[in-house]
């Protein structure tokens, strides 16, 4: 059995359950693992810590699977890890035609992401949509894929791992259809009496940002008779939701005009008003400040970037455009307005974010209030042992 030998003292963060084991906590590699094997992890005095995955070219060396050193890994595992992130979905969301199936370490299946998608139609068509993000996922990608299918009842599986952190992992990126049938041209799904898009194919991700669902619903809830203003909109995720919640006016704006289509369509896939909805293909930066410029105000803004920190050293530069966004945000409020502020990016934890927002707020000379710390849906869980899977997080504030 291949086996890894970590240094002394190297064992207390797998102690701690935290399911990583890094380069540099490594002592010895017996064995020559390939990619994605299966590898025994030992404390420097030979006690077994768990059973991991090697990825050989990562800083992440390893990924843990289990634990417990009665568990062998093979297929019956990834069918009862499969079978176990389902069953807790099916006890926690509803009524949504769009969920995380499964998320990664939480699921105890480090490096892979599985979304669910249901056709708004009679067909109720489904579509799962997977990201192998790590070379022991990636390994076992055809009994996991099996499992999906034999729990979902889904045949068909669309692989969207065009993900730049494969190549930390020495993975090529790939993308196209596992199992059944290709995703249709058109898939709407509904969540929550809404019915959104969604290109499996194109899109982000896995073609929609299913993290923001219970965002979505706050926005819904507080937008009626509302100005709303939605920057970096996508295909209207939050721009819909709103329109649903009976917004007055609802602005949104985004630099792709792909999005921006298919953020059109669903205006129409809902029935809704065009006339109520403006959509502004632009950069959002410079959007938000020619709006302030003009005189225009707002009563509900949403401001959901993308990343700009992918990693550490872009931390500075990223508080400076977070700052930047969320400065000019809360010029645009009116008094008593409602800002829906967010940050995906992992390196940049919520006390920062909170601060970024502090400080845009005081440069903005208004006193903002917290009204509710946000998040990613129930589907999206954080383990405990490993915080770093907490990547968004929101505020919602108001101004006086
Ligand atoms: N809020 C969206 C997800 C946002 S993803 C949702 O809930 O669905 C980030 C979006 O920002 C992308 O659609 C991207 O096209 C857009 N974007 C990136 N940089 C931009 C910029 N400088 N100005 C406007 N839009 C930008």
């Amino acid at each position: 059995m291949n086996t890894i030998t970590l240094k002394p003292e190297k064992d207390k963060s797998l102690a701690r359950r935290h399911p990583w084991i890094y380069a540099n906590a490594i002592e010895h590699v017996e064995g020559k693992p390939a990619p994605g094997a299966t590898v025994l992890i030992r404390a420097h005095d030979g006690r077994f810590l768990a059973r991991a995955s090697y990825s050989p070219v990562s800083q992440i060396r390893a990924r843990v699977w289990s634990f417990d050193e009665t568990e062998p890994i093979d297929h019956a595992f990834f069918k009862r890890r499969v079978q176990r992130a389902i069953a807790h979905r099916q006890t926690m969301v509803r009524d949504t035609g769009a969920t995380r199936l499964i998320f990664g370490e939480a699921d105890g299946l480090p490096g892979l992401i599985v979304d669910y998608y249901i056709a708004d139609d009679e067909s109720r068509r489904g579509q799962l949509v997977c990201q192998f993000m790590a070379t022991g996922v990636e390994h076992w990608k055809e009994p996991i894929v099996k499992a999906l299918i034999g729990t979902t009842g889904c045949p068909n599986v669309y692989e969207r791992s065009d993900v730049s952190i494969r190549q930390k992992e020495g993975l090529e990126q790939i993308t196209g259809v596992l199992a059944g049938d290709p995703p249709p041209a058109t898939l709407i799904a509904n969540e929550g009496g809404v019915r959104y898009h969604i290109d499996v194919e194109r899109g982000h991700k896995t073609g929609f940002y299913v993290d923001q669902r219970d965002n979505r619903a706050l926005v819904r809830e507080y937008a009626g008779d509302r100005d709303v203003l939605n920057c970096f909109c996508y295909t209207g995720g939050f721009s819909l939701a709103a329109l649903k919640g009976g917004a007055k006016r609802v602005v949104s704006i985004d630099s792709s005009g792909d999005a921006l289509a298919l953020a059109r369509q669903n205006v129409t896939a809902n029935g809704f008003d065009p006339q109520r909805a403006e959509w502004l293909d632009a950069d959002a930066f410079k959007t938000l400040r020619r709006l302030h410029e003009e005189g225009e105000r707002f009563d509900l803004i949403v401001l959901d970037p993308p990343k700009f920190a992918p990693s550490r050293e872009h931390v500075d530069r990223a508080a400076r455009a977070y700052k930047d966004i969320n400065l000019t945000g809360f010029k645009l409020l009116r008094p008593g307005g409602l800002l829906f502020t967010y940050s995906c990016s992992g390196a940049i934890d919520a006390d920062l974010f909170q601060k970024i927002v502090a400080g845009a707020a005081a440069d903005a000379k208004v006193d903002a209030r917290i009204l509710k710390r946000l998040g990613a849906g129930v589907d999206h869980p954080l383990l405990t042992a490993f915080p770093e899977g907490e990547y968004l997080k929101g505020l919602l504030l108001q101004i006086a």
